[in-house]
């Protein structure tokens, strides 16, 4: 395990960031693991499962109000990421206070702003509650521009009081979704001299006017040039995956996944991610040559094994999310999926619990979906592993959410039974002293030994995992 670990979070792979060189060297070194213990290939003759990422880079944009062109930064910039190749010109600026919809409090009341630009203002009035908050809020950004959407708008301008700028960003981030139900409003966050250009004596020093004097929704005449291009860049990364064939039940799967990415660089500096999830990464490799020597001594499993690591965890769960939407062997006749995210550490809560310390690991997962998990798992570790099983975050009121955060989620949310092996955080935790030298590596393999034994009762028993129980878990 030391090996591969040290290869896995080793400098040349340069922290795994999904997509990079570095994380296509670590999907190649899987790759030949799995073809050197004599897994076959995953995917039809591959071990990859090849996933676009989208990427925008904004190309030109422009402002102008009444013929003069405002300045990139200076006064303006575009939302890179949701905006669409095009240029409008409205002859009218609706202008609809903080554009919030909210229970009571509605700032398009009376206004018809269906195929119009809109002006609005950051924030909310003081004493504004949201009735929810966040994200969610409609006070927040995405509520407001969700609200504009809503109301049929085709361009919002929103006034923030950080003009200028320093920056203007041209590249949006990657995201796995190139393709959206719906387009957002064209949107704009402009400064007060664009607001007081389109209102005229209305619009100056807008922001503090609203807090004192509100000014009344309004229709302003105003030639607008809202100009905007940008090119999508797509770039191919991917899931690694090898299977061990069952016998006679082959056609029925159990699946073992960890994330092999990580943070990959920042200002120059390496985040290992030795435990995140290099650790998972290494026990898939060391689980898939043990089933196969398992299988070469006339014992091997009667399900079949698919052993995957996943990329793009740190971005959104994203190859978990990929292939659970685009499967390769049927969900409904994979019984689990065992999910392994940072077993090589000692987490903070058990660093000077000198009980239990080296010897425990949290399951997360295994009260629900399936009421077979649970009572696999503690015989299996009663009989092989005596590790101590902490349970604590199956409570669904936990604030942490660990149920949400890894790869499991996406196959828990098919209906798939899942279980989830970690350590807990610790100070290293998404830092780039997450090295391989920090790594318990006894305790690390005492857990691998419990999923083995755990994976093998669940490919050899005669049935698959019943399905009897509902998600209890609050909405994500
Ligand atoms: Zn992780």
């Amino acid at each position: 395990m030391k090996k591969h670990l040290f290869i896995i979070a080793g400098p040349e792979m340069e922290g795994r960031n999904t997509p990079s060189p570095g994380l296509e060297r670590a999907a190649d070194y899987i790759e030949n693991h799995f073809k050197a213990v004599g897994l076959t290939p995953g995917n039809n003759g591959s071990y990859r499962q090849q996933f676009p990422l989208y990427r925008d880079s904004v190309t030109s944009t422009s402002l102008k109000v009444n013929g003069t062109a405002f300045e990139l930064t200076q006064d303006f910039q575009p939302n890179a990421n949701m905006n669409h190749t095009a240029d409008f010109r409205f002859s009218e600026v609706v202008f609809a206070g903080y554009g919030i919809v909210d229970g009571a409090t509605d700032d398009y009341r009376d206004l018809d702003v269906k195929g119009r630009v809109v002006l609005i203002l950051d924030g909310a009035p003081a004493g504004f509650k949201p009735s929810q908050t966040g994200w969610t809020a409609a006070s927040n950004i995405f509520g407001k521009m969700r609200n504009a959407q809503a109301k049929g708008a085709a361009a919002v301008l929103i006034v923030y009081g950080n003009f200028p700028r320093k920056t203007f960003i041209a590249n949006s981030n990657y995201t796995l979704t190139g393709y959206t139900p719906s387009i957002m409003p064209q949107t704009y966050f402009v400064s007060e001299g664009v607001a007081a250009s389109i209102m005229g004596a209305d619009g100056k020093d807008i922001i503090n006017k609203m807090k004192t004097a509100p000014l009344a929704s309004k229709v302003y005449k105003a030639n607008i040039d809202l100009g905007f291009a940008k090119k999508t860049s797509i770039e191919y990364t991917s899931n690694v995956l090898g299977v061990l064939e069952g016998t006679d039940k082959k056609d029925e799967y159990v699946i073992i996944t960890a994330h092999y990415d990580h943070e990959g660089k920042r200002d120059g500096v390496i985040y290992y991610g030795a435990d995140d999830d290099g650790s998972g990464t290494t026990t898939v490799l060391e689980l898939a040559e043990a089933f196969s020597l398992a299988k070469k001594a006339g014992k091997g499993p009667r399900r079949s094994i698919i052993f995957m690591t996943v990329a793009g965890e740190e971005k959104g769960l994203w190859g978990s999310a990929y292939y659970a939407n685009n499967p390769i062997f049927p969900l409904e006749k994979t019984t689990v999926d065992l999910n392994i995210d940072m077993v090589g550490r000692v987490g903070e809560e058990y660093q000077n619990n000198a009980k239990d310390s080296a010897n425990y690991v949290y399951i997360i997962g295994d009260d629900k979906l399936s009421s077979d998990l649970e009572p696999i798992t503690n015989k299996v570790n009663n009989q092989y592993t005596k590790l101590k099983l902490d349970r604590k975050y199956n409570d669904p009121n936990d604030k942490n959410r660990f149920y949400y955060r890894s790869d499991h989620y996406n196959f828990a949310e098919k209906g798939v039974p899942v279980i989830f092996y970690f350590n807990g955080v610790h100070a290293d935790y998404h830092r780039p002293t997450d090295t391989p030298d920090k790594i318990n590596y006894p305790l690390m393999a005492k857990r691998a030994k419990l999923i083995y034994h755990t994976a093998l009762e669940m490919a050899n028993r005669d049935e698959m995992l019943k399905r009897d129980r509902k998600l209890d878990m609050p909405g994500r």
